[in-house]
């Protein structure tokens, strides 16, 4: 058996993507910066939950299923039943898949626990989604027990419709949230990030950086950030390694310019206070490029 893989206590957020495949295909969906392969060759059922059984969590920190869409996995359900009973879990979807089916494998105790928000969080996504069957399996959810959250991402061409959406969910009951859209529309950058010059920027520059973040692409590989793994670039070791052990240090960075947005935007940490960012980065400096 392998050792178990301390998770540092300071540490926000836990992301297993267990496969970057999806069955929808949104215009400004962020996987789109990930080659063909990565939609390939993902670990099998055994191997997550072997990788995943290592780690050793902080308190209240759950691992994030997500992708990609995590149940278009082979087998999803699989490991969601072979994850250590104590390992709380979350899940980022779509919500694509038949909710009796899903609720016949997985409990809505098995995806509980005090949080100050929801562990089900289904996004909506106007330009690939239908809003009327989307909010009737979220309902259907919630009345079984699960805890799901709706959530709408503010893009300029879609703000209307998620704002109408949102006050029809909340007339019902249902926590619907907003998220900034974080990318580049008509020529302008939308999203609040920490360091001025990290993203969608010509000139990179070399950095030290260090991250809050636990990212395991779909083959185990673990990395510093959304551009990393979105790039499979630099990984820092596979999770199914036996003397895998995470580095919680600043690292040398030349990448600094093409940041993924998710990375240093200015966010909610997991205890649901403003002004947290995923990474931390210090020592910029000028640098001609790559
Ligand atoms: S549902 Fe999510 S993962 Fe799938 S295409 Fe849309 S944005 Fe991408
Ligand atoms: S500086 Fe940007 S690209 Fe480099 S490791 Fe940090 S977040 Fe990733």
């Amino acid at each position: 058996m392998s050792p178990a893989i301390a998770v540092p206590s300071h540490y926000n957020y836990v992301a297993a993507f267990l496969t970057l495949a999806c069955n929808l295909k949104c215009s400004y969906c962020i996987n789109h910066l990930s080659g063909p392969a990565q939609k390939k060759g993902f670990l099998k059922g055994e191997e997550w939950i072997q990788a995943l059984n290592r780690l050793e969590l902080p308190t209240d920190l759950p691992i994030t299923l997500q992708g990609g869409e995590p149940t278009v996995h082979p087998h999803f359900y699989q490991i969601v039943k072979g994850l250590r009973e104590d390992i709380a879990i979350d899940l980022l979807t779509n919500l694509q898949f038949n909710p009796i089916e899903f609720s016949k494998i997985i409990s809505p105790a098995r995806l509980k626990r005090d949080s100050q928000y929801a562990s089900i969080r289904a996004t909506y996504h106007p330009e690939t989604m239908a809003w009327g069957s989307l909010l009737e399996k979220v309902i259907w959810m919630k009345e079984k027990g699960y805890a799901i959250t709706i959530y709408g991402i503010l893009h300029p061409r879609d703000q209307v419709e998620i704002l109408r959406a949102q006050a029809s969910a909340q007339a019902l009951g249902v926590e619907f949230k907003t998220k900034e859209f974080l990318g580049e529309y008509e020529g302008q950058i939308y999203g609040s990030y920490r360091f001025q010059g990290a993203v969608f920027n010509k000139d990179i520059s070399k950095c030290l950086c260090k991250t809050s973040e636990l990212l395991i692409g779909v083959d185990g590989n673990t990395y510093r950030c959304h551009h990393d793994l979105y790039n499979k670039f630099n990984h820092q070791g596979n999770l199914l390694d036996k003397s895998f052990a995470i580095n919680d240090s600043f690292k040398p960075c030349e990448r600094f310019g093409n940041c993924n947005p998710c990375d240093v935007k200015i966010k909610n940490n997991r205890h649901q206070q403003w002004d947290h960012t995923s990474v931390e980065i210090k020592q910029i400096e000028n640098y001609s490029g790559i």
